[in-house]
């Protein structure tokens, strides 16, 4: 049974310090091209499917902008 995860990135609170990126076993994470949130930040993505939900990047970010969802696979 595989579990799928995803996340939610509040984008306006992301400061841009890469934490979460470096974080990530699945290498899912990185920042949007070319774009910045209301603060000028740089802010986070998921770039593309492979989330695990392992909370990882959420664990380590300082400002608590990711909220992970996890979903069981059949
Ligand atoms: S939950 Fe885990 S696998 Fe998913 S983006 Fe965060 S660190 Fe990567
Ligand atoms: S760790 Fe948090 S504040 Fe830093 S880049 Fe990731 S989401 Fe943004």
């Amino acid at each position: 049974m595989a579990i799928e995860g995803t996340v939610v990135v509040e984008i306006d609170r992301c400061k841009g310090c890469g934490l979460c990126i470096e974080a990530c076993p699945q290498h899912v994470l990185d920042f949007a091209d070319s774009k910045v949130n209301i603060k000028g930040y740089r802010y986070v993505v998921l770039t593309s499917a492979g989330c695990t939900g392992c909370t990882n990047c959420a664990i380590v970010c300082p400002d608590r902008v990711l909220t992970i969802y996890r979903k069981k696979e059949a």
